[in-house]
This record gives C-alpha cells, structure tokens and sequence, in this order.
C-alpha cells in the first residue's frame, strides 16, 4: 500500500498509524493542515474490509476538514482519524483509552471529537488519556450537540442561495424539499423553514419523525425516491452523501440544491453537471460548517453564543463571494469553493512560516 503516492495524499503533514495489540486498536490519524492551527476533526469507527479502505477515507476526510475549517475562518486546521473496527468482541473503553494515547502522541497538533459509529462517552474514554479532545457530554466548555448551529447555517445559507437562484432572501411560499428531515439537522432545518413561511416536502426512513412535522408545519410527507421529483424551488439534502449524481440530476426540479448533508455531489464533476442545467448549488462544506464552528466554541474552552453568530454571519459571506465567482466565471461552485480554501490555506501557511522565519 502506497501511502506517499496516494492519489488523496495531497500533501498531507502528518499520517499516524497508530496499532495496540492488547485492546486491538488499529487506527490512522491524518494530519492534513496544521497552517491555521491545530488539526480538527472527528474520528469515525467503521468495519474497513482492509487498511488501504481506512486510509483512502481518512485522507479525504482530512483534506475536507482542512477545507471546511479555513473557509469557515476558524483557527484550526484539517485532520480526521478513523478506527477500523475490531471483528467479534472488543472492550470499547480500553480501545478508545489507546486511541488516546496515540492522539496525544501528536503533542496537540490533532484535536479529536466523535463523527460516524463514535459517541460522546467514546470521547471521555479517550479524555482519559489526551486533553486534545471536545465533543464531550460534560464538562466547563462542553459545547453538546453540533446539529441545531448546523440547521442554523444551513438556514441562513438557503437564504443566501434563495437571494441568488430566486432574487429574494425570503422564503414566504418558497417550496422546498427536505431529504432526511426527521434527522438531528434535518428536523431543526424544517423548523427555521416553516418558520420563515416555507412550503415544505419532507422524507426520511424515519417516518415517526415525519408524523411529527406534518402535525407541527403541515409539511407534506413523500417517500424516499419521491423527493427527486417533486416540483420544489430548493432541494435540501440532510441525509447521504452522493446523492446528487447522474440518476437523480434530470430528475430534480429545484432550481436550488442547499442542505446538510457531507459530500452531496457523487464525484467532482457533478458541479459541472449542475451547472450545465442552470440550478445553483451552496458547496456542502461552506453551508454545514455550523457544527464546527460550535465545536470551536468548545476548543476555546469558553463557549460564547455571539462568537457563534458571528462566525455565522461569516458563513453567509463566504457562501456568498462562491456563489457571485461561480456566476461571474460561469464555473462550477465546489471548484471555486475548493480553489479559495487551497488558496486561503497557503496563505495561512506563508504566514506561519513567516512569523517562524
Ligand atoms: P442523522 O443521522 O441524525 O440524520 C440523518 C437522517 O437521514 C436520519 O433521520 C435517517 O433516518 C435519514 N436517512 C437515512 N437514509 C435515508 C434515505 N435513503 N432517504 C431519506 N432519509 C434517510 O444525521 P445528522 O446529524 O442530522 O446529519 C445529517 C447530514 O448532515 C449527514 O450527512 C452529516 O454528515 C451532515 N452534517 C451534520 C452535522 C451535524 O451537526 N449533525 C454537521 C455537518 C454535516
């Protein structure tokens, strides 16, 4: 396995490969950019079928954290870590005990929180051994659940886009379909949008979830692959990745894609496709960057709800200066979006080396 010559190497500082043979522990932290700060970013628990798997998905998921971190003009940089997990049996506690110990091998240039199959508890496990680590359920600063300051930014972000794709900011009447709606953000999302006067659509596997919103916002419930046709002026996605792709685009109406979810788009190119078919999308990483930034409240270790807003105030300029360069260059949103963060990066980095030098 080449690590080096990954193709998602991009330059990564650091890469640790981390074993323990007591508690089983097999874990790859990635250190992607440190030029903003300490590297940021959860760490994921998933049954890999081999260490290649693990690396290819933590280096993507820590260049990612390097992008969304910078443009959300927070002062951290980008890192992930994940866990393959052990087959059969294992002592959970013990194992994120030893993740710790690895996590602090970095001497505070990796900062953990939970992210996929990891909860809050895993985190005090890992507490006992590194004090670089937030996401905790208690403590001073604990900043608790991410998803209401997500739905939030997700919010104002729809609005922003709504001002671009529909010459106005409010959503009085504006028809909007919510995948994943009874979802941590999803469910918030609706409440933000039924608030401002928003028509709403909504599915999810859920459907309890569902039931609740309808009672609540009158939102009409759909099913699962329903909500590619529905004639929406914005499709939210706040469930999967990927789901925008070459069977879903001609099938969505909405001149607007906006929602939560990570790695909406399928590859790289489907901005382009999106283009070509006249819709606008909010880059995926630049409209959920709320969680992290509540999450930074944590790091600083004094949570302060203004900061809050204004690092939201921030998010809605920056979505914003991507959409207005995407229609100006008539060139694809996650490319500029992707282009200002490698390019707000190696500013971050000449200025550290500088203050070295
Ligand atoms: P969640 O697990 O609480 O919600 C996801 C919802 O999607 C669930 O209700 C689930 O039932 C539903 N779902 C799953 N498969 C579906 C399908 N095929 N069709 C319709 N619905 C389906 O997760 P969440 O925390 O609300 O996060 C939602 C998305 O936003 C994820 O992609 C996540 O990575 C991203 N995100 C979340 C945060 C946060 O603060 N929670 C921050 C940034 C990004």
């Amino acid at each position: 396995m080449s690590v080096l010559e990954h193709p998602s190497f991009d330059n990564h500082e650091k890469v640790l490969f981390a074993t323990d043979e007591v508690t089983g522990l097999r874990a790859i932290i990635g250190v992607h950019s440190t030029a903003s700060g300490p590297a940021c970013g959860g760490c994921r628990m998933w049954s890999y079928p081999n260490s290649e798997a693990a690396l290819t998905d933590v280096l993507r998921l820590s260049q990612g954290m390097s992008y969304k971190n910078i443009m959300a003009d927070l002062p951290i940089g980008g890192g992930k870590s994940v866990i393959m997990k052990p087959e059969g049996a294992f002592d959970r506690q013990a194992l994120f005990e030893a993740f710790g110990r690895a996590v602090e091998s970095l001497n505070g240039e990796y900062i953990s929180a939970e992210d996929v199959g990891v909860s809050p508890d895993d985190m005090m496990a890992v507490r006992r051994s590194t004090a670089h680590v937030v996401g905790l359920p208690e403590g001073k600063a604990a900043s608790g659940d991410p998803s209401p300051v997500t739905a939030e930014g997700v919010f104002r972000g729809i609005q922003v886009t709504a001002e671009r794709g529909l010459g106005k900011r409010d959503l009085n009447g504006v028809k909007i379909a919510i995948q994943g709606a009874s979802g941590h953000v999803g469910t918030y999302l609706a409440g933000h949008l039924a608030k401002a006067g928003a028509d709403l659509f909504i599915t999810d596997i859920n459907v309890d979830g569902l039931e609740k919103l309808k009672a609540e916002y009158g939102a009409t419930i759909v099913g699962l692959d329903e909500i590619y046709d529905q004639d929406v002026d914005i499709f939210a996605p706040c469930a999967l990745g990927a789901v925008i792709n070459m069977d879903t685009i001609d099938r969505i109406k909405a001149k607007i894609i906006a929602g939560a979810a990570n790695n909406q788009l399928a590859t790289r190119d489907m901005g382009e496709e999106v283009l070509k078919r006249g819709k606008i999308y909010a880059p995926d990483y630049v409209i959920n960057a709320g969680g992290i930034i509540n999450v930074m409240g944590e790091i600083a270790g004094d949570f302060d709800p203004a900061w809050v807003q204004g690092k939201l105030d921030g998010l809605e300029a920056t979505l914003g200066e991507i959409l207005d360069l995407s229609a100006d260059q008539g060139r694809p949103s996650n490319l500029i979006a992707d282009e200002l963060a490698r390019q707000r990066i190696e500013e971050k980095r000449a200025a550290k080396l500088a203050k070295v030098a």
